[in-house]
């Protein structure tokens, strides 16, 4: 990709939490990468690792400890009201679960248009109705949901309604943050491959948020590994897959079952062990170190920078800078 534009720019993003007077949960410790036009960025790692609160930090849903997010251009965090609301607009969300994030005293018809009131996109009743029902129709609902409540509905059919609330504004970024995570299995390809149709025919940027790593490779560009806090590898998602360099990466991976049982059989393995650890106050020096059967002293005391270590392969590892 020759042509591609830098739509968001994340640079050394912090999003810290103080717990009491002395404790402070690094959520979000440090944390740059770029997203294209028109590309699915995936941002992947278990959970308690900081991606959620990555993706709302990014929409301005949290306030920074620190670092800059540039929209298009835009400091999202310096905006003034006006262009604050613009915003808003331009980037949507679309939750985890579509039980908690749906008003239930609302009906489908007022979660849709809901945006649409407040950016003034409809010029009567009319119109409203219109666009609902279009948008009903994209995502896969018919007319006759408009007048019903979130309760009346599967899980599937309500991530559909969250996926056209988010729509109803024409947003150009969404950030999907684990849209399938709460969803039957039976029900997660569907949702995924509406969303992929939707951004061939609107041609959206989307930051997709998972622990899947088995969906996101099919559906990503490129791929951000992230560990307590901390982006730990960046590659395209073919090469992340194929050559996995950080051993964080390895051990995520390895828990990925490939298809082919032939495959499957020969696969080396290097299972992760120990549970992630806490990101109240963390030390120095490698967060993986714990958990890494390749960790050395300098591990302990120096955190590794993510270093180019192939043309577009990112990884922050001291195993990358002296082997
Ligand atoms: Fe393991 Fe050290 Fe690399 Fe961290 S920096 S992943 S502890 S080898």
């Amino acid at each position: 990709m020759t042509d591609r534009e830098t739509l968001l720019e994340v640079r050394n993003l912090k999003k810290h939490f103080k717990i009491g007077r002395k404790s402070i949960v690094k959520a979000v410790d440090d944390v740059s990468f770029d997203v294209f036009r028109g590309e699915t960025f995936g941002l992947v790692g278990e959970s308690g690792c900081g991606k959620t609160t990555c993706g709302k930090t990014i929409l301005g849903l949290h306030k920074p400890t620190g670092g800059e997010v540039i929209y298009d251009g835009m400091d999202v965090h310096a905006l003034d009201s006006d262009r604050k609301k613009d915003f808003t607009k331009i980037a949507q969300i679309v939750f985890q679960d579509p039980y908690s994030s749906l008003d239930p005293r609302m009906t489908v018809g007022d979660i849709i248009g809901e945006g649409m009131d407040i950016h003034h996109l409809c010029k009567d009743k009319g119109e409203r109705e219109e666009r609902v029902f279009d948008l009903l129709q994209t995502v896969g609902l018919n007319r006759e949901h408009i007048n019903r409540f979130p309760h009346e509905f599967s899980g599937g059919q309500r991530q559909r309604i969250g996926i056209a609330r988010a729509l109803a504004v024409e947003p150009e970024f969404i950030v999907c943050d684990e849209p399938i995570s709460a969803l039957d299995v039976s029900i997660q390809a569907q949702i995924v491959n509406l969303l992929m149709q939707l951004q061939r025919e609107k041609q959206l940027t989307y930051l997709f948020i998972t622990h899947n790593l088995a969906m996101i490779k099919y559906i990503s560009d490129r791929v951000g590994v992230m560990y307590l806090g901390n982006l730990v590898e960046l590659a395209g998602s073919k090469q992340l897959y194929e050559m996995p360099y950080h051993p964080y990466t390895q051990g995520l991976l390895s828990s990925v079952p490939v298809p082919d049982p032939r495959i499957e059989r020969r696969k080396e393995t290097a299972p992760l062990r120990g549970e992630i650890p806490t990101s109240i106050n963390p030390p120095p020096g490698c967060r993986f170190a714990s958990r890494c059967d390749y960790a050395r002293e300098v591990c302990y005391e120096v955190m590794p920078p993510l270093i180019e270590i192939e043309d577009e392969h990112f990884v922050a590892c001291h195993l990358m800078a002296s082997p």
